[in-house]
């Protein structure tokens, strides 16, 4: 039977108290916001309930407090980022269902808007407590999910209090499905699986639900290192997880099987440490001295990926081709980032560090759907049901 996600677009909101779940887990230095691209995400949904005279009870997770209160990891920063974005008053309470919350709930008027505390700060939170999910549904008479990061986590304010309200998916998180959905569902051909990343134990799953509707498989990063061991390379210092390399063998047979076009590097970037960055050189893939790693992709492999790329109806991208975050050896991640937004067929990129390495590059608004969630991307990839996406469908009529 067909299954369906409800959207906020069918809940009655209109001068109702709205509990809404926000991934609003950003980037902290020294008290202040240094990111506010995950608030941003979530206007849309904002705007939508309060031009609908919504009462909007704002809650989300902050770090890893691991239920503890954690004065460095309170939402004070973030309810100051969202007035200026919003431009209304947000009435944050540090407090997550006791008295304060509570009086907060009561007193919002429609059209307004309140921000509890970070969740996590309260270890019922990840244990989907009934009583914390029944405390928290206590707040509010709706409740809408638009933390797309958090959706593979069954936790209280994903799953628990989504069976206790009425509750649809936000705006975002609506997106991120219908995009992810696309990928998984769609015939479009040729379709081009790019990966890269540091290890191949983070992405074997990936690959084996997408690989067999592959046309072609590129693989750079680290994680290539284990391949290319596989084929009988040797590869100096660089990072292989020898204990994967038979994994890595299986995937190459079940490419070859299905008549899968697999990529790897021919030439690379190697280095003898990442501190050693200015002493870089490009070299062969059957050349890796052995006091050197690979740390990059090299100029040739750019060129043979990107000549794949451009023939792409369909692509998806994880995992940075080397180790973007040092300049010397960006250059790999740039030219597939540069090739992935010049292709005309629908491009979907995810993964936090492949986020973050074309937000850095200015490509972020190039790609036809940049995936905000790290984990809960990867999951969906993989095929897997999430607990806060499931909670939120029913049975088509
Ligand atoms: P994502 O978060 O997009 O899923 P990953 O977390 O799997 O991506 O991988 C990103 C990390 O991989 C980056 O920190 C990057 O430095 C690292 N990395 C990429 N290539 C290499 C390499 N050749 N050697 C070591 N680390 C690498
Ligand atoms: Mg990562």
């Amino acid at each position: 039977m067909a299954r369906r996600l409800r959207t906020i677009r069918e809940l009655d909101v209109t001068e109702r108290r709205v509990l809404v779940r926000v991934d609003y887990n950003v980037p902290l230095e020294g008290g202040r916001v240094v990111d506010d691209t995950r608030v941003r995400e979530t206007l849309p949904t904002l705007q939508w309930l309060l031009e609908r005279r919504a009462k909007v009870i704002l809650c989300s997770h902050l770090g890893r407090p691991r239920g503890q209160v954690r004065e460095e990891l309170r939402l004070a920063p973030v309810a100051e980022v969202l007035e200026r974005l919003v431009g209304r008053p947000v009435q944050y309470v540090r407090d997550i269902v006791g008295p304060d919350a509570r009086a907060m709930a009561e007193r919002l008027k429609p059209g307004e808007l309140g921000l509890l505390e970070n969740l996590r700060f309260d270890p019922r939170e990840e244990a989907d407590d009934p009583e914390f999910a029944r405390a928290l549904a206590d707040l509010a008479e709706r409740y809408v999910n638009d933390a797309f990061g958090a959706a593979h986590r069954a936790h209280a304010s994903v799953v628990g209090v989504a069976k206790l309200l009425p509750s649809a998916a936000g705006l975002l998180l609506e997106r991120e499905v219908q995009a992810l959905e696309r990928v998984l569902r769609s015939t479009e051909r040729p379709f081009v699986l790019v990966l890269g990343g540091a290890k191949i134990s983070d992405k074997i799953g990936v690959i084996e639900n997408l690989l067999p509707r592959a046309d072609a498989v590129l693989l750079g990063g680290g994680m290539a290192n284990t391949f290319l061991k596989a084929r009988g390379y040797e590869l100096g210092r660089s990072l292989v997880e020898t204990e994967k390399i038979g994994e890595a063998q299986r995937l190459l047979d079940l490419a070859e099987q299905r008549g899968v076009r697999v990529e790897l590097p021919v030439d690379v970037v190697v280095a003898p440490s990442l501190d050693a960055p200015q002493e870089r050189q490009v070299v062969p893939v059957e050349r890796v001295p052995p006091d050197r790693a690979i740390y990059d992709i090299g100029p040739e492999t750019v060129k043979r990926f990107s000549d794949v790329i451009r023939t792409a109806a369909l692509l998806v991208w994880n995992g940075p081709m080397g180790v973007y975050e040092i300049e010397e050896f960006r250059e790999g991640t740039r030219g597939v980032a540069e090739a992935v937004a010049a292709c005309p067929g629908f491009t979907l990129v995810g993964g936090g560090d492949s986020a973050a390495a074309l937000k850095e590059l200015g490509l972020a608004d190039r790609v036809g759907h940049l995936s905000t969630g790290g984990g809960a991307t990867l999951e969906y990839l993989e095929g897997r049901e999430l607990p806060g996406i499931a909670v939120l469908m029913e049975e088509e009529a």
